[in-house]
């Protein structure tokens, strides 16, 4: 059998109204920095929810955090939770508020700004203890020691164990707010990140299982949430899914598909999940090609059982309002060359059970024109 390492230190409470106990969830701290987005915390009510929860303690509450969030957003919370002697940092949101409070928990000890740290080759001491609270069902973060920042047009992955939360509190009745897309984007970044943990080849038995659980969930619960929004419990299901896609990632990274994406998001704005999406039937078209390489054979056998489970995959992500060819979302030819630039020598290609060239990357997303 193939060797692995198995790293989940977070404890995750799961369930409804389970906001309202994180009292008793909390180290031994007085002043928290809570990291949250502009708007949907205040408007559902989740950020009210919280400090009613924690009036014991002194909050501080830094609100925001762009979607895709910037260099500048981490080094603004930096700056709080440096002068004021922060304990803990709460990321409340979706995973832009996740990524930035686990960024900003790690700046809390650690001198410079977020860009000294994102290439990897600052070293860190532990951050701040981190609790995530998720309000999408999609990123998966509130479980993993990635955060995603945005330099430019440019998004950088980071890892590092220091950063997987203490707690992730998962709240189902906190997604019912999400509108229909934000729903059904957040959904299908879930989904990719559980059939590219599956693909990669990093995946061990344990998050292969992890991973098909997570994919047949999806696929039941995310047209049921896309169609009805008070549907708490297909609402629960698909947190449930996100979360299980995010503790197949902390194993096996996201690959080729994800690293497609984030061109679509930093040039055209398309949001995370839905630019994954697109770009879903053209990866796993690329994968299946033979080129005689050695995992070609086991790849298939996964890549037939996610068939298998969907059908037709585009049509699944046709019916769920997310387009598949690139010209829908106003991309060209004269795109493509930036696209791949953006793509090649990302670290996602290196556990993509594939070799890939770059004219791979060209080439596919020409076909996904
Ligand atoms: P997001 O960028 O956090 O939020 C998208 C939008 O949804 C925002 O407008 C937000 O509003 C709104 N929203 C959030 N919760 C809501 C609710 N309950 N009701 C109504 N509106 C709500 O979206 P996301 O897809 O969850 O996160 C995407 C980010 O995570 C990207 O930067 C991506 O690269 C990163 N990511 C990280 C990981 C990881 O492992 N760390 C994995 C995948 C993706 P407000 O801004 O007003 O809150
Ligand atoms: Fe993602």
């Amino acid at each position: 059998m193939k060797k692995f390492e198995y790293f989940s230190p977070t404890r995750i409470v799961f369930g409804e109204g389970k906001l309202q106990e994180i009292a008793s969830f909390l180290p031994p701290v007085e002043r928290i920095l809570v990291v949250t987005g502009r708007s949907s915390s205040k408007k559902s009510g989740a950020l009210d929810l919280l400090k009613t929860s924690l009036k014991e303690k002194t909050l501080f509450i830094f609100d925001e955090v762009e979607e895709n969030p910037g260099l500048e957003t981490v080094n603004k919370g930096t700056h709080i939770v440096r002068k004021e002697k922060i304990g803990l940092v709460i990321g409340l949101g979706g995973g832009s508020p996740m990524d930035a409070a686990k960024c900003i928990a790690l700046l809390a000890k650690n001198d410079g700004l977020i860009e000294d740290y994102l290439g990897g080759d600052k070293d860190a001491y532990s951050p701040l203890p981190i609790i995530e609270i998720p309000t999408t069902a999609g990123t998966g973060s509130e479980v993993t020691q990635h955060a995603v920042i945005t330099m430019g047009s440019h998004k950088k992955g980071y890892s590092n164990q220091g950063i997987f939360p203490k707690v992730a509190i998962l709240d189902p009745k906190l997604t019912l707010s999400m509108p229909q897309d934000i729903t059904v984007n957040t959904g299908v970044d879930a989904l990719t990140h559980s059939i590219e943990g599956y693909l990669s080849i990093l995946a061990t038995p344990e998050s292969d299982n992890v991973a098909v659980e997570a994919i047949r969930i999806t696929k039941e619960e995310l047209p049921k949430v896309a169609q009805d929004g008070e549907n708490l419990e297909a609402r629960s299901r698909m947190l449930y899914a996100s979360m299980l896609g995010g503790l197949v990632i902390s194993r096996t990274r996201t690959i080729i598909l994800h690293a497609l994406g984030y061109p679509l998001t930093t040039f055209y704005g398309v949001p995370h999940g839905r630019a994954n999406g697109a770009l879903i039937p053209w990866a796993l078209e690329f994968l299946s090609r033979d080129v005689g390489g050695q995992n070609f054979e086991p790849l298939q056998e996964k890549i037939s059982s996610i068939v298998k489970i969907f059908g037709d995959i585009n049509e699944f992500i046709n019916n769920l309002g997310i387009p598949t060819r690139l010209s829908d979302y106003g991309i060209t030819q004269n795109d493509i060359p930036r696209f791949v630039k953006d793509v090649w020598g990302r670290r996602n290609l290196e556990v993509t059970p594939k070799e890939v060239k770059q004219e791979d990357i060209e080439n596919i997303y020409k076909r996904a024109l």
